[in-house]
């Protein structure tokens, strides 16, 4: 294995004298109870079988709450919450009283920003500087921005009326566990409709957290309901009769077993689902900048991001100096306490994550690429992976291919912009890509010929609530974010006006 540490640049060799002290977020603002209950109509309920599952703090392997499992019968309780509550009052809440809700919800969550955010770093092992100023934000983002469409939606189909869809399932992962949340309650609430909505089994705890807000907020019970448990709870939900729409966030594995389940019923469906992205960059690339792109795109949140720029395509002509100035800045990348600030990649996020990550570095050395891996050491307990670049890739390879969901990135090699586009397409998935040249045209070209949901110029992994996101091809379909995120949640009718 190649260690990058003789061939760094100079002041690299200072390692150890230049580290930075420890500055460890307290964890004092959260506290935790040692269980957490299903919430089902606006109540902290026990599980009808009494089962329940550790949250697991990956950076540490300690136990840091317990959580109940809902079985088939806690999903049919929390449906049927969920039903009487639209019925009986959310389908009946004036539009502006559900914009006051969300916008309440949205404050509250900017008040308990501190603690939500370590606790999503305790919990899932993202870095506290991405969690304290990426997710919790845009968490608050989406409540605000959606609140803000909750009275407006007349305006937002002309010519149309609209009336929700009902109560909705929703299955959401742990790589960003309250954003996740935060992408598909909002947009359901401000339409009208109520939700079950069900956690990754690794990170609950934020969601949980989330239902003491909505108890503050005195969301009326049952408009939101969290089922919590692995992949059986999520099936029973997505099973179950009384549900009018899923809204599915995961794997494409998954994501084909729930399309195979809804077919053949009435539910309607999104799907946001994985993703190989193409970081292509061009000989005429700010060099430096786009090495931070590099960086950001597959390094942020430990790779554990669906629009990842995992697949790094790079003009041959600029190969060898960029690969050089990339090992440099991979070589001062921070692995460690998630909770420390100035760390750059945090823990991996379970045990399981981490052997299939562990997998596929093997697969990418009998497949013969070039393995290379930064020199930092790792804290012995927890799960962490060092920053790691597959060179010599070929397109075959399944390191090319598959999405690896860790901080792996392979690179590859071309020579022209045709033969760029072509190789960037060329995996089954399409959620996103990035270009980075110095010339607009190129961009213009190449975004457009990219099949894939979000294409970021000379800048990569940026979200905002008002912009759509999500996939071709296996990577899914429908979209979350902006305007686009309510057609989902919505029954459009045409009102007549305006023809003739
Ligand atoms: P996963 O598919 O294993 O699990 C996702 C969720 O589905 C979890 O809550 C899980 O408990 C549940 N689940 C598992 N089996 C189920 C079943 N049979 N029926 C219903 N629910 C079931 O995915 P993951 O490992 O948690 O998340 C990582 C995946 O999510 C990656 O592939 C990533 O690309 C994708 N992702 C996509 C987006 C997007 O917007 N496109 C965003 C984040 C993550």
């Amino acid at each position: 294995m190649a260690k990058s540490k003789k061939k760094s640049s100079p002041p690299l060799q200072f390692k150890g004298i230049w580290d930075y002290a420890p500055a460890p977020e307290s964890t004092d603002p959260v506290q935790l109870r040692d269980h957490y209950d299903l919430f089902i109509g606006g109540q902290f309920v026990p599980a009808s079988s009494g089962k329940s599952f550790p949250s697991i703090n990956p950076a540490t392997e300690k136990t840091l709450a317990t959580v109940s499992e809902a079985n088939s019968k806690d999903v049919g309780r929390a449906v049927r919450a969920a039903r009487k509550a639209y019925e009986g009052v959310w389908s009946k809440t004036k539009p502006a009283e559900r914009g006051k809700y969300l916008f309440r919800i949205a404050r509250l969550i900017q008040e308990r920003s501190r603690e939500l955010a370590i606790l999503e770093s305790m919990d899932g092992g993202k870095p506290i500087r991405e969690s304290r100023d990426i997710d919790l934000p845009l968490v608050a983002a989406h409540f605000f921005h959606y609140a803000g469409w909750a009275d407006k939606l007349d305006y937002a189909f002309p010519g149309k009326t609209t009336a929700p869809v009902g109560v909705a399932g929703q299955v959401i992962p742990w790589n960003f566990p309250l954003l996740m949340a935060a992408w598909k309650l909002a947009p359901a609430l401000a339409t009208g409709n109520t939700v079950v909505l069900k956690p990754a089994e690794t990170t609950s705890l934020s969601a949980l957290k989330l239902a003491e807000i909505i108890q503050d907020a005195d969301l009326p019970p049952g408009v939101i309901n969290i089922v919590t448990g692995a992949g059986e709870t999520g099936a029973s939900l997505v099973r179950h009769p009384g549900i009018d729409k899923i809204a599915f966030t995961g794997s494409t594995e998954v994501g084909k077993n729930i399309r195979k389940a809804l077919a053949g019923t009435n539910k309607r469906f999104t799907l946001e689902l994985g993703g190989k992205a193409a970081n292509v960059v061009f000989e005429d690339a700010p060099i430096d900048q786009a090495v931070e792109g590099i960086i950001n795109g597959i390094f942020f949140n430990q790779g554990h991001v669906c629009c990842a720029g995992s697949r790094l395509l790079l003009q041959e002509s600029i190969a060898d100096l960029l690969l050089r100035k990339l090992k440099d800045r991979m070589e001062t990348l921070i692995v460690g306490d998630p909770l420390d600030k100035n760390t750059d990649i945090g823990a991996i996020n379970s045990k399981a994550q981490l052997e299939t990550i562990r997998k596929y570095l093997r697969i990418g050395k009998r497949e013969g690429a070039t393995v290379h891996q930064t020199s930092c050491s790792l804290p012995r307990k927890g799960y962490w992976c060092r920053p790691t670049m597959f060179l010599d890739v070929a397109q075959s390879h399944q390191v090319a291919k598959e999405e690896i969901f860790g901080p792996v990135l392979s690179v590859l090699t071309f020579r022209t912009v045709d033969e760029a586009i072509q190789m960037a397409n060329n995996v089954p998935y399409g959620l996103s890509g990035g270009v980075w040249t110095d010339k607009g045209s190129k961009i213009f070209r190449v975004s457009n010929e990219l099949r894939a949901g979000v294409v970021w110029a000379n800048t990569f992994n940026k979200f905002d609530p008002t912009a759509p996101f999500g996939g071709y091809k296996e990577s899914g379909m429908g979209r979350e974010g902006g305007l686009h995120g309510l057609m989902p949640y919505v029954k459009l009718q045409s009102t007549g006006r305006g023809k003739g």
